[in-house]
């Protein structure tokens, strides 16, 4: 059986990545299965261990760096977020489409190492315009304003980096987004598998 699809995912903070993926995530004819995180943050209210992500202290996280367990790592906003690779390699070996919601270092680095893996999908979610995408950041509510500051700079800063992705998209209108998104996958899928 061939190996399923590595899907790379990026977008600034607030673009709607979640809405996106969860709506992408109940169309079963894409294969997806959703790469959860381990990260250092605090868990956002609602957020729950081992489905939006492994919460770990910053010494569980170092030691699965140095246990060359993550696929890829990287820090964002003063935190740690990393892809657990077992998890990854076992998905795709059982033939399913891996979707990694990872911020740009991460993803530099993914591509990087599947540079000559032709299952490698990138795609690069964009606001339609700053100033809306600054107002979600802020209207959040669960962080700081100096986290909001961060943020928003940051946005900013993963804005200059949508030239390594093979796809970017719009975030216009979400459902035409999914449907946009959910056409670039099963065209690869179609590519892919011959
Ligand atoms: P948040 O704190 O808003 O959940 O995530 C912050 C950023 O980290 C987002 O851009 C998100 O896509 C990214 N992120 C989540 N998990 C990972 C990961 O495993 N690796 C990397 N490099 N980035 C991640």
């Amino acid at each position: 059986m061939k190996k399923g699809l590595l899907i790379v995912f990026s977008g600034p903070s607030g673009v709607g990545k979640g809405t996106v993926i969860e709506k992408l995530m109940q169309q079963k004819e894409l294969n997806l299965v959703y790469s959860v995180s381990m990260t250092t943050r605090q868990p956002r209210a609602g957020e729950v261990e081992g489905v939006n992500y492994f919460f770990v202290t910053k010494e569980e996280f170092q030691r699965a760096v140095y246990n060359d367990e993550l696929l890829e790592h990287a820090c964002f906003v003063d935190n740690y977020y990393g892809t657990p690779k077992k998890y990854v390699d076992a998905m795709r070996s059982e033939g399913k489409n891996v979707l990694l919601e990872i911020e740009t270092v991460g993803a530099k680095q993914v591509m990087n190492k599947a540079k000559y893996d032709d299952g490698c999908l990138s795609i690069f979610l964009v606001p339609p315009n700053i100033e809306e995408l600054k107002n979600r950041i802020r209207h959040r509510n669960s962080e700081s304003e100096e986290v909001v500051e961060k943020r928003i700079r940051k946005a900013t800063q993963e804005l200059k980096e949508t030239f390594r992705y093979q796809y970017v998209v719009c975030n216009d209108e979400v459902e035409d987004t999914v449907n946009k998104i959910a056409a670039i996958i099963k065209k690869k899928m179609d590519e892919y598998n011959g």
